[in-house]
Order: structure tokens, then C-alpha cells, then sequence
């Protein structure tokens, strides 16, 4: 049998009372945003639950889609079968028979909307069992944590059956916080940082710092990588190249080594927050970590975060790398974060960047340069891409070998 479709229950966004109706269209939105790749699919939301038809899709992929979807508490795939009783029972014992093993316990669950339905659920839940024994005698019925609750459910349209609960990952529907500029480099701790806002439901919009032709074509492509493996949690983001090569050039020349790291942050900070006002964003985020490298001490923090009000985000702030590189394989970033692509920064990177700059000296250093000017014509010059989902590597394979 095929499932027909799969429901989904909502997570923390239950307890959010008035809120519920935006949540529940922000979350129908961001997996009809992830499950674009399936054409086939028709997605409906209602206050209880989302179903979403598979109208001939396969399940598996969908499902490992929807398992990193946030705001998903659980779903269950279902099976849809007419509402005629002869038919129902041919459905649970064909399901059981396919799951039965040796000692495995079960009970049905009937449930009735449609009440002109002939059966009631205490006679369903009698009927379908008895159905179910015909086929396989030696099966125990157990009423407490059976191993299969076969449930069962006459709504007006069709009868559904499910009997497995799958665990969605939680969160919060991405968007429903407001939105983020995620400060996105080619390294390691940014798209983890990146991650762990959209998890809270803050939508973000990755802002890249490029210096060609310092930097690569293939350092630009690793951050939109990035990016797109970053869509599996809620939807299509919004990628944000700065042209950052005349700063750079202008920083070398007007500026001592020593001091090179934190009037480079400087300017990313400037022209993320002015950026971050221009397209209605709330706060910055990005992947800085307490004491990793020398531009990370407390210090650096405060003269980098000097230049700007706005709330600076830093979701991996405490973690240590053992920590952030878990999170980067469970999301899947590791691989691509590695690839040895320099950014920006590296490449001006000194030798040994100031542990604790002073930020009377920055301020001297950078009376030398345009900062407005500077500062306009990088955001100016931003290219604003829409990164979407890909498809699942396994259903790329299948429609090539479907070419072949
Ligand atoms: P990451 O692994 O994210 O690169 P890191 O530990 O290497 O972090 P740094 O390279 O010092 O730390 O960068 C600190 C933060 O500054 C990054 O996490 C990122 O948020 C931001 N950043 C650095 N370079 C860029 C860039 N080229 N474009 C956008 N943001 C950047
Ligand atoms: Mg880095």
C-alpha cells in the first residue's frame, strides 16, 4: 500500500495563543518553500494540523525533508482509504501482515467525524481488530504502549489510517522571530550560528564579504553552499554579496598589520547594520567565538561592536570548536566549510592581529579613510541572490538514471 499523505503537527507554537494563526501560514509557507522540488505535492494547513498530499511522491525523501523543517513537532505518514468497511479491513490486515513480526503487540484506534459512518469507534475498533486476527492469529492485542497503534479515523471525505509517529525537529517556524543579517564567511562557525537563529524562527538574509579578485569564484560559491544547505530549515534565503575589495585595499594602505583585523570588522559591521536597515532587519548575527583566534578576545569584541546600536547576535559565542564542528556535520556544512577556498579575511590577514585594540587608536587610523563614502558605495554595489533548496542528492540520481 501507498501512503496517500502525510500529517503534521505543529510544535511550541500551540502555546502561543494569539499568535497561532501566523505561525501556522509562516510554517505551511517555509515547507511549501522546502518541498518545492516536489511538484506534485498539495500542502493545507488548518488550526490542528497540516496535511500535506503526496499525490504520487514518494514518502522517504519527503519525510527527510520535513524532519529538519523547524516548528514541526511530529507527523505521521497516512494511508487513505475509502470509507467502506469490506475495503478498511482488507487495509489493516494488508498493513499489519507487512509489519508483523514475531511478538510484535498492536491495538486500533478508531475515531469517528463523519458520525452517519455505520460504524461507531468502539465498533471499528472491534471489527478492524477481529479483521486483523483473521490473517494473523498468533498477534497480541495490548491496550498500554502497544508496538503498532493502528489508528483510524472516518472523516466525511475518506477514512485514514496511520500508525507511526515520526519526530519533527522542533523550533520554531522560521520567521516568525523577525528577521537577521547572518554575517556568512566560507568557515566553519558562521552557518552554524546561522542555523541555531533559524531554530529560534528568526528569517535570515546572508551577508557575504567578497574581494575579488583577492578572493575565488569558488570562496563566493562555498558561501552560497553554505546558504542553500542552511534552506533545508525553513525556506528559501536571501544572499547578499558586498563588494568589499576597495575597502581592503584602502585598509592595507592606511592602516598599520597590527590593527588590519578590527578596522576590517569595522567596515563588515557598518555595512551589514546598513544594509540590515535598508531590508527591515532587527539584529546582526554572526559566528564570532570567545578566544578561538586572537581577533576573538573580549577586547576585539568591544571595538568591533563600537560602531553600531543594534543587537549583535552570537549564537556560537560560548561553544568551543569540538562543539561548533558537531553541529556543522549534523547540519551538514562541515564538508563544504573546509574547502580550501581563503576569504577575505584570511588573505589580509597579519601575522599577529592586535589581542587588545584600543579603540582611540582605531579612531586615529580611520580619520585617514572615507568611511561614509566607503561604506555607501559597498552597499551600493550589494548583489541580492534567492537562494531555494536543492533536491535530495538520491532523487537527482534517480532522474539521471531515468535519463540513461
Ligand atoms: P567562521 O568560521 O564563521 O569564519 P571564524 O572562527 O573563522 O568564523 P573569523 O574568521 O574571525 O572567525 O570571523 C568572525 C565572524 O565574522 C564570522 O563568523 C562571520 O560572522 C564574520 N565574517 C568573517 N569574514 C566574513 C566574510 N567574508 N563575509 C561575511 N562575514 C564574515
Ligand atoms: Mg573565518
Amino acid at each position: 500500500m501507498q501512503y496517500s499523505e502525510i500529517m503534521v503537527r505543529y510544535g511550541e507554537l500551540s502555546t502561543k495563543g494569539k499568535n497561532r494563526m501566523r505561525f501556522i501560514n509562516k510554517l505551511k509557507s517555509n515547507i511549501k518553500d522546502v518541498l518545492s522540488v516536489y511538484p506534485l505535492l498539495r500542502v493545507t494547513f488548518d488550526r490542528d494540523r497540516g496535511h500535506i498530499f503526496l499525490n504520487g511522491t514518494a514518502y522517504e525523501p519527503v519525510a527527510e525533508s520535513l524532519k529538519q523543517i523547524f516548528g514541526i513537532q511530529a507527523f505521521s505518514p497516512v494511508y487513505k482509504v475509502e470509507k467502506d468497511v469490506s475495503l478498511l479491513k482488507k487495509a489493516v490486515q494488508d498493513i499489519m501482515t507487512e509489519l508483523y513480526h514475531d511478538g510484535l503487540t498492536f491495538k486500533v484506534s478508531a475515531k469517528r467525524s463523519d458520525h452517519d459512518f455505520e460504524l461507531d469507534s468502539r465498533e471499528l475498533n472491534q471489527v478492524l481488530g477481529a479483521a486483523v486476527f483473521e490473517v494473523l492469529p498468533t498477534i497480541q492485542v495490548q491496550m498500554k504502549k502497544p508496538d503498532i497503534n493502528l489508528k483510524v479515523e472516518i472523516r466525511h471525505e475518506a477514512a485514514y489510517i496511520s500508525h507511526e509517529n515520526i519526530k519533527g525537529a522542533g523550533g520554531l517556524p522560521v520567521g516568525t522571530a523577525g528577521k537577521g543579517m547572518l554575517m556568512l564567511s566560507g568557515g566553519i562557525d558562521s552557518p552554524v550560528a546561522g542555523y541555531l537563529s533559524l531554530k529560534r524562527g528568526v528569517d535570515i538574509e546572508a551577508v557575504h564579504f567578497a574581494s575579488p579578485p583577492y578572493t575565488s569564484p569558488g570562496a563566493l560559491k562555498k558561501a552560497q553552499d553554505l546558504t542553500r544547505k542552511l534552506t533545508k530549515f525553513g525556506g528559501n534565503i536571501q544572499f547578499i554579496e558586498v563588494p568589499f575589495t576597495e575597502i581592503q585595499e584602502e585598509i592595507k594602505e592606511k592602516a598599520p598589520e597590527a590593527y588590519l583585523m578590527t578596522i576590517t570588522r569595522r567596515f563588515m559591521m557598518r555595512i551589514t547594520d546598513a544594509i540590515r536597515a535598508i531590508r527591515g532587519g532587527l539584529v546582526i548575527i554572526n559566528g564570532e567565538s570567545l578566544g578561538q583566534v586572537a581577533s576573538q578576545t573580549l577586547e576585539s569584541m568591544q571595538a568591533i561592536n563600537a560602531v553600531t546600536k543594534t543587537p549583535v547576535i552570537r549564537p556560537v559565542v560560548t561553544m568551543d570548536k569540538l562543539e561548533i564542528i558537531d553541529v556543522a556535520q549534523k547540519i551538514d556544512t562541515f564538508d563544504i566549510s573546509i574547502q580550501p577556498f581563503e576569504d577575505c579575511c584570511t588573505i589580509f590577514a597579519p601575522d599577529r592581529p592586535k589581542t587588545n585594540p584600543k579603540i582611540k587608536n582605531v579612531e586615529q587610523y580611520e580619520a585617514r579613510m572615507d568611511i561614509e563614502g566607503l561604506v555607501a558605495r559597498a552597499v551600493a554595489g550589494i548583489l541580492v541572490t534567492e537562494i531555494k533548496p536543492e533536491e535530495a542528492a538520491d532523487e537527482v540520481d534517480e532522474l539521471i538514471s531515468d535519463l540513461l
